[in-house]
């Protein structure tokens, strides 16, 4: 009689618990669908010398076929080994002026006295494609982005020390000391911005800032 009782017990344990576990199910499904689901889109601003250009390249390489390199539009001229369409749309100011007009852009900033600007029409085609974009423009346009697009993953790459980075950029040997005195003043505006992104990476070790960066794109795909 008390082996019957027991049978029962366990055969009422294996029944579904109806709402809960379609709650469950749904909660389940979900999260597989948000992880799968493409068109997040990174944005990496930073300092002009703080290596985000290196520490992008990177990332795309340690990430291909997910990550995307999001194209900019740019009136600067190509330099050697640079391909159109590949490493920028290199454009003229009346073509770049008229996209403006056009609202074709989703930021749009003059750096160095050059029009550079991120298309909608880019983040589509990244979008259709399956994977999630990366944006990597400079700290004025990224500002655009956070009023605009709230959903962008915005992310700032900040150097050790304020030394570090003058060494840097002095380091480069390509630019005249008035040209690093002034990029310098704009580095500590930009540097100020910093709070308003969601992330802050400092990239002191190439490869510590790198599994940095690689974490934020992994931790995107497990938020809720
Ligand atoms: P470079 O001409 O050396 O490739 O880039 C100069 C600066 O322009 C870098 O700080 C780079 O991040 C920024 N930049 C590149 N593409 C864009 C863009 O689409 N929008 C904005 N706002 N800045 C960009």
């Amino acid at each position: 009689m008390a082996v019957k009782k027991k049978k029962k017990a366990a055969k009422t344990s294996k029944k579904p618990a109806g709402g809960v576990r379609a709650a469950a199910n749904a909660v389940v499904r979900e999260a597989v669908k948000r992880k799968r689901r493409p068109g997040r889109v990174f944005v990496v601003a930073g300092p002009s010398g703080v290596g985000k250009t290196t520490l992008c390249k990177k990332a795309l390489e340690a990430l291909q076929g997910r990550l995307h390199w999001s194209i900019s539009h740019t009136t600067r001229p190509q330099r050697e080994g640079e391909v159109d369409a590949r490493d920028y749309h290199f454009v003229s100011a009346e073509k770049f002026e008229r996209m403006v007009g056009r609202d074709e852009f989703i930021e749009h900033a003059t750096v160095h006295d050059n029009y550079y600007g991120t298309s909608r029409k880019e983040l589509r085609r990244i979008h259709k494609s399956g994977g999630d974009a990366l944006v990597e423009i400079d700290v004025q346009g990224a500002l655009q982005i956070i009023e605009t697009f709230p959903e962008a993953v915005m992310i700032f790459i900040l150097p050790p020390t304020l030394k570090a980075l003058e060494q840097r950029l002095r380091g480069r040997g390509t630019d005249s000391p008035a040209v690093i005195r002034k990029r310098l003043q704009n580095a500590y505006g930009e540097i100020a911005e910093a709070p308003a992104f969601r992330y802050q990476i400092v990239n002191e070790d190439l490869d510590h800032a790198l599994a940095d960066l690689i974490g934020v794109v992994h931790a995107e795909a497990c938020r809720v």
